[in-house]
Parts: structure tokens; C-alpha cells; sequence
């Protein structure tokens, strides 16, 4: 793993990799621990390596030790563990109708929350106050004991994850080309991220050291996809990937938002605009058929407010769904389930944006 920068390759950068990693241990090992020789075999790094590393943890306040290991022979190693509440990340979730904050600490665990009533389309000085004021408000809620690291901000696509930049919401179009995530930095005055709502919910699936392949798919006020592609949130070359609701499913279906006609977005709203679920999951099923066939996804997994208003017919009409199609071509089933995180997938995973390069992750 060490050897994966190459030689040349700058060394705080190597050093910082190679602190994500010891960390990475750290967080999983919970209460438990682990001790310096553990940590030494499971990321290949020196014992001198992982002693700098594990010092200069201590002194940022990350980690304490956690008693002793049994023996094997001469002095006990002793066991580190993280210490979850050194720092926290505030995930915030911009919805078309409403904002969720929460903060979170090192280990992911939500220790605040907060929602209101949000209007996405409302001029962008009057949403960002909205906005700001609920962080404000989280943040006077909660004691939190450690440094914030940043704000990792949730938001309808498409947008551009790289510069920050919202592009041309559906049904928003004000907000094209607007700077969201300076504009909030400058406000809080904290670091912030931002990436679409449904690639907040994907880092979620991201399990480290798997190439796994899965889709999130999001059904609330708009229709879309996060993937992982190989263990990684995929993102595209211009961080417009997932834009599952703008398939055209139907020629001469009705228009869309968005331009288009016969959207599955615009299809499925309608269905469960007119309280059809059976419908809308059919409609869901014939869109998430096509991932699954254009992809070759391991598992699919739904969340969003329409979905988790009422999960069973939508699980089930998608998983017949897939489960037909993959029996007529002699694949594998795929598995769907509702995401694991329900309605705090996003903003859960939005805090993520901020949590992840600290563990080497997304
Ligand atoms: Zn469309």
C-alpha cells in the first residue's frame, strides 16, 4: 500500500496517506484499538513508520490509548484507539423544500440534527441565509468538544463537484453557473464541499478495500442515481454522471423540465403524483434495469421520500423487475434494498465529503 505513490512522490503527501490509513484502522477497530505492531502489519509500514505517525496523531488529539494487548513474550503492546469527538463535520442537505444539517464526529455517528422548511427556488441571497441560519443553529445546539474540519453540502444536480459550481437544476434554472460553494464558505467561514445529493448517499456504499459496484437511487422531489463503480463514487469526467431521471423512456411521453420528453423523472413523478405506486415502481424498475444492464452493478439500493414514505412496493417492484431481466439473460440476481441510512442517507453522507480524504476514502 505504501508503495503505491512511487518513489519521487512527495513526502507530506506520502506521510498524510499513510496517516489516512493508520486512522482508517484506528476508526474501524472502535473501543478495541489497535496496538503500534498491528497497525505495522496491516499497512506494511515500518514499526518507526507507524510510531512518527501514531505520535503525531496523539499530539493533534485524535488518538489515546485504549489498555493493554495480552502479551506474546515480553512487554504488552499497548492499543490506541480514535478519539471519535476530536473533530466533527457538518453535513447539510439542500433539497428543493427543505434543509437537514447534522454534525457529526470522526467515527460518522450523528450528534446533532436540525431540518426546516427550504425554498430551492427562492432568490440566492434569501436560500443562502436559510441555509446558513440552520448551521448557525446546529452549532449553538450542539456541544461539540473538537475543531470543525468543514461543511460538506448536499445539493439536486447537476453541478460541478470540482469548482463548486451549481449547473442548470431542473425546474431551477436561477441557479445556473452560481459559485454555491464559496458563497457558503465565505459565509460560515469554514471549509466546505459540495457534490450532488445522490453522491453524497453513493460515498455511503463505499466500502474500503472492495471493488464493489452499486447504485443509489434517489425518488423524493427529483429522480436520480449515485454510482460506485469498482469501490469508488463515480463521478464522471465533468462530474455530471448520475443523471438517471433525464433517460428517455418514452418518445412521445410528456415533457420534462429539463427540455426533454418522456423522462423517466417526469414519468415516474406523475405516477406518484397520482398516489399509482405500483406504477411509479414499475417505472423505476424499467430505469434501474437499464443501470444494471448498461453497468453490471453488484446491488442497488433506494432511498429518497417517496421511496421511504412506503418502501415495500418499490423494493419489490424493482427487485421483479431486475430479477427478470437478469433471468432471461442468465445473469446473476442483483440485489435491492432500501439504503441502509434511510432519509439522513444524504446528509449523513453529505458530512462524509468532509470525513473521507481523512481516512483515504472517496
Ligand atoms: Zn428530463
Amino acid at each position: 500500500m505504501s508503495g503505491a505513490a512511487g518513489p519521487g512522490a512527495n513526502l507530506t503527501a506520502l506521510r498524510s496517506h499513510n496517516a489516512a490509513l493508520v486512522l482508517r484502522l484506528l476508526r474501524d477497530a472502535g473501543e478495541d484499538g489497535v496496538s503500534r505492531p498491528e497497525l505495522a502489519g496491516r499497512t506494511g509500514l515500518t514499526p518507526q513508520a507507524v510510531s512518527k505517525i501514531t505520535a503525531r496523531l496523539r499530539a493533534e488529539g485524535l488518538l489515546a490509548e485504549a489498555g493493554q494487548r495480552a502479551s506474546t513474550g515480553g512487554k504488552p503492546p499497548t492499543a490506541l484507539r480514535l478519539v471519535p469527538d476530536a473533530r466533527h463535520a457538518i453535513g447539510l442537505q439542500l433539497d428543493r423544500d427543505e434543509v437537514t444539517a447534522v454534525l457529526v464526529d470522526l467515527a460518522g455517528t450523528s450528534v446533532a440534527a436540525r431540518s426546516a422548511p427550504f425554498d430551492f427556488g427562492a432568490p440566492a441571497e434569501e436560500a443562502l441565509a436559510a441555509a446558513t441560519a440552520e448551521v448557525r443553529a446546529l452549532l449553538a445546539d450542539a456541544a461539540a468538544g473538537g475543531g470543525l474540519l468543514g461543511v460538506g453540502v448536499a445539493a439536486p444536480g447537476p453541478l460541478d463537484h470540482g469548482s463548486g459550481v451549481l449547473h442548470r437544476v431542473t425546474g431551477f434554472p436561477q441557479w445556473d453557473g452560481f459559485p454555491l460553494r464559496d458563497a457558503l464558505a465565505d459565509l460560515l467561514a469554514l471549509p466546505v464541499v459540495l457534490d450532488k445529493d445522490t453522491n453524497a448517499a453513493a460515498l455511503g456504499l463505499v466500502t474500503a478495500g472492495t471493488a464493489e459496484s452499486a447504485a443509489y437511487l434517489h425518488l423524493g422531489t427529483g429522480l436520480g442515481a449515485g454510482l460506485v463503480l469498482g469501490g469508488d463514487v463515480y463521478r464522471g469526467a465533468r462530474t455530471d454522471a448520475g443523471e438517471f431521471g433525464h433517460q428517455v423512456i418514452q418518445l412521445d411521453g410528456p415533457p420534462c423540465d429539463c427540455g426533454n420528453n418522456g423522462c423517466l423523472e417526469a414519468l415516474c413523478l406523475a405516477a406518484v403524483a397520482r398516489g399509482d405506486r405500483t406504477d411509479a415502481a414499475r417505472l423505476l424498475g424499467i430505469g434501474a434495469t437499464n443501470l444494471v444492464r448498461l453497468l453490471d452493478i453488484d446491488r442497488v439500493l433506494l432511498g429518497g421520500r417517496m421511496v421511504l414514505a412506503d418502501p415495500e412496493p418499490y423494493v419489490r417492484g424493482v427487485a421483479t423487475m431486475i430479477a427478470e431481466d437478469s433471468a432471461r439473460a442468465s445473469r446473476p440476481p442483483v440485489s435491492v434494498d432500501v439504503v441502509e441510512r434511510g432519509e439522513r442517507a444524504v446528509v449523513e453522507g453529505a458530512a462524509r465529503l468532509v470525513l473521507a480524504p481523512l481516512f483515504a476514502l472517496g
